[in-house]
């Protein structure tokens, strides 16, 4: 773990700085509060911190207080205060402008050493909650078994193109993809072998989007996709592009091999006036259903239709 050692003492600077290098830190090193502060605006400066409270510019408790200004959006920086100041009342204001701990010089390098390791507890400690809080908002957005999108995010990324194209007067693509006579894919190759060509196609239909564009696994083995700044004849492209790459390779698996192919209903919001999202996603289903109704492995669009045909396919 790196440290930062903040003090106008050269000779300070070095015994703290020898100590923590004996004992496996890192060490960078600061002559003063500014320049610890340029340090800390750098990524990846070092979340550790020993700290002089008397420094000729910015003095140690005015830099807590700046670090702490940086609230909860930025990585935590854990500061031990280093001062000849001793005292209760010192060590209160240190507490109370954000230091973590607080050591008297001269210190004895036992203490310094076991207040360091504390530091680190708590660090580490905080690194495994962020990469749990990760994990989760991870697991909360995302698909299991193809690590697209889920339903939920990729609906909330169709709500929010569509009030960006909105507001910038750019269409908005949006094809619904269903794999074709999946039951039998199952029924013939067994579950496993489905689960596969669902992960299989959710990889080459996100290696054939842009960055900004989104895919997400929508229902059983429907996938929604959203292109943003994407017309018609565009997203119409777009989807037949990617009806080919499913079908011209076929799938493989732990020795089996099919060639699976999948129908798909495009269309395109209205850069004017309102583009509701239920209607959006009736036409696209209508474009769905057409192209299943027309013998599967192609792609449809419909101009608006009526709930009817929604619920037709449905039922
Ligand atoms: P169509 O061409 O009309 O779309 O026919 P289909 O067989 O694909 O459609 P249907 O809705 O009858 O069947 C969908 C199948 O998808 C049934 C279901 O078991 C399967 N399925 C849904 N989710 C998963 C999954 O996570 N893994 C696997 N292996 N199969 C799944
Ligand atoms: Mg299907
Ligand atoms: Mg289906």
């Amino acid at each position: 773990m790196q440290a930062l050692v903040v003090d106008d003492s050269a000779v300070y600077r070095k015994l703290v700085g020898d100590h923590l290098r004996s004992w496996g830190f890192g060490v960078t090193l600061a002559v003063s509060g500014s320049d610890a502060w340029q340090i800390l605006q750098q990524p990846d400066s070092p979340k550790l911190v020993l700290l002089d409270w008397v420094l000729p510019d910015l003095d140690g408790i005015e830099l807590c207080g700046r670090i702490r200004q940086a609230g909860a959006s930025a990585p935590y920086v854990y500061v031990i205060l280093l001062t000849s100041n001793e005292g209760r009342q010192n060590m209160l204001n240190a507490m109370q402008a954000g230091a973590d701990d607080y050591l008297a010089k001269p210190f004895d390098e036992h203490e310094l050493k076991a207040r360091l390791l504390v530091g680190k507890r708590i660090l580490d400690l905080q690194d495994e909650l962020v990469s749990a809080r990760e994990s989760m908002r991870h697991a909360a957005t995302h698909d299991s078994l193809t690590g697209l999108l889920n339903r939920g995010e990729i609906l909330n990324m169709l709500e929010r193109e569509l009030e960006r194209g909105r507001r910038e007067h750019k269409p908005l693509g949006v094809i619904l993809a269903d794999i074709d006579h999946f039951k039998r894919v199952n029924d013939t190759l067994g579950h496993l072998f489905g689960d596969e060509a669902l992960r299989e196609i959710g990889r080459r239909l996100r290696a054939q989007l842009r960055p900004y564009d989104g895919v997400g696994r929508y229902g059983g083995e429907e996938f929604l996709l959203v292109l943003p700044n994407c017309d018609l004849p565009g997203a119409l492209l777009r989807a037949n592009d990617l009806r080919g790459l499913v079908a011209s390779t076929p799938i493989s698996f732990s020795g089996d091999e099919l060639l699976i192919t999948m129908s798909m209903g495009v269309t395109v919001s209205a850069c004017e006036g309102k583009n509701e999202i239920e209607g959006l996603l009736a036409q696209a289903d209508a474009g769905l259903y057409a192209a299943k109704e027309k013998g599967r492995n192609r792609i449809e669009h419909l101009l608006p239709v009526s709930k009817k045909v929604h619920r037709a396919r449905k039922s």
